[in-house]
């Protein structure tokens, strides 16, 4: 047998437990298909949407329909979705640079940003390219007891404050994840004590876990990445970027140059993935939410500390676990990966990630490289030597693939 008795009783008690919280992960699912299929529907996708183009692609149609779709999803003006973004990171860089100016200054209210992010602005450490070396000013208000500290937004925010960030998920870190209302809440703050500020969401991992997203809760713009939740675990590579619609034409002018903007690029063959992973992605983010409540169930009956609590409100689809050793937290990895279907043979080991301070070590055996919509785990080696566990396109992998970790954990001496 591959788990151990004790496993088996933990996992039918956790399932158990989590019963009546699948219920209302289902409902929000089925709430954002419908979302979904009501705005295929308004924007007429088709077929034709589908066709491969190449070169400059003037007219790629599927490329401008998937721009109109994701606008109205997440109640947007304007979106830019492209296989051009390389990454998440990308995305968010690209509308930071596509909006701030030399002199202009860039405020994080959700404490230290996520972690390649700090290279993108480049205050924590010189980072060649940053927007530090291009004259843009940064400050941080840290995060009070968890949550953002509202009080303090009128002591950072100044007249010359241009982009305020807003983490919604956790990233690295043991802190909750921002709800909608949460965002909201911050976003009046902020407007309230200079108007012209701009509110911008890193909306990574957060996409589809509640039935609105940030902009419709008053946010300027967000970003995000299409091997995270909107691409429901089927688009090959790419990002987004949704929001008012000139601040999206400016993010445009980054992305390609300036004149240019969202008129050209091609999608090859990639728009039918992208449509269909949208599709599905409503579906695969409550798969990986079930999942993360079992993980949570499980490691906290093993008696390591878990955040969220199996019952507390989830606002991504990030599971932490604090795994308290370096042999831990391999050993998690290793399990993980032994029950993937790509890569099961291979054994993570820590290295040295671009953009990213501490080694990371990764638990990836997924179909497209990194997604992390995809069962997948990953965690920098440092103390308390905590993985965030996310993904999973199944229940039933995630069931497995975290059985499989947690056994691991459990064999370490
Ligand atoms: C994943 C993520 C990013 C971007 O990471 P990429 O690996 O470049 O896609 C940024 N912020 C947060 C909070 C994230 O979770």
């Amino acid at each position: 047998m591959a788990f151990s008795e004790k496993l088996m009783e933990i996992k039918d008690e956790a399932l158990k437990a989590a019963e009546p919280l699948y219920k209302a992960i289902e409902d929000t699912a089925e709430k954002n298909t419908l979302k979904v299929l009501d705005a295929m529907r308004e924007t007429k996708v088709s077929e034709a949407h589908f066709n491969t183009t190449s070169g400059y692609a003037y007219d790629d149609i599927g490329r401008q329909k998937l721009d109109e779709l994701y606008a109205k999803i997440f109640g947007a003006g304007r979106a830019l979705v492209r296989t051009q973004f390389v990454s998440g990171t990308h995305a968010l860089a690209t509308v930071l640079f596509g909006i701030l100016r030399p002199g202009d200054t860039l405020v994080s209210l959700t404490g230290a940003p996520y972690d390649t992010m700090q290279t993108v602005i480049g205050y924590a450490n010189p980072s060649p390219g940053s927007l530090k070396e291009f004259g843009v000013g940064y400050d941080e208000l840290p995060m009070k007891d968890g949550k953002v500290d509202l009080d303090g937004i009128k002591s950072i925010i100044t007249p010359k404050t241009k982009v305020a960030l807003i983490q919604r998920s956790r990233g690295y870190s043991m802190r909750p994840p921002l709800s909608i209302a949460d965002i909201g809440e911050i976003v009046a703050r902020v407007k309230s004590i200079n108007k012209n500020t701009i509110c911008f969401v890193d909306n990574c991992y957060g996409e589809f876990v509640e039935t609105s997203e940030p902009v419709a809760a008053g946010a300027d713009i967000m970003a995000g990445s299409l091997i995270k939740n909107p691409g429901g675990g089927i688009a090959p590579t790419g990002g987004y970027i949704a929001g008012r619609s000139d601040l999206v034409e400016l993010t445009s002018y980054r992305l390609t140059a300036p004149g240019m903007g969202d008129e050209l690029g091609a999608s090859l063959a990639n728009n039918r993935l992208i449509f269909e992973g949208l599709f599905f992605a409503p579906h695969v983010v409550s798969q990986a939410i079930k999942g993360a409540i079992f993980a949570a169930g499980v490691f906290s009956r093993l008696g390591y500390r878990v955040s969220p609590l199996p019952t507390e409100r989830r606002g991504d689809i990030i599971q932490a676990i604090e795994l308290g050793t370096p042999e831990k937290l391999i050993a998690f990895c290793g399990g993980l990966q032994k029950y993937s279907p790509v890569d099961s043979f291979a054994a993570p080991e820590p290295w040295d990630m671009p953009g990213y301070a501490d080694q990371v070590i990764m638990a990836a055996g997924t179909f497209v490289q990194g997604a992390s919509i995809e069962l997948s785990a990953d965690g920098p080696m440092r103390a308390p030597y905590n993985v965030y566990l996310q993904g999973g396109l199944t229940f039933e992998h995630a069931k497995i693939g975290i059985l499989g970790a947690a056994q691991a954990v459990e064999d370490v001496k």
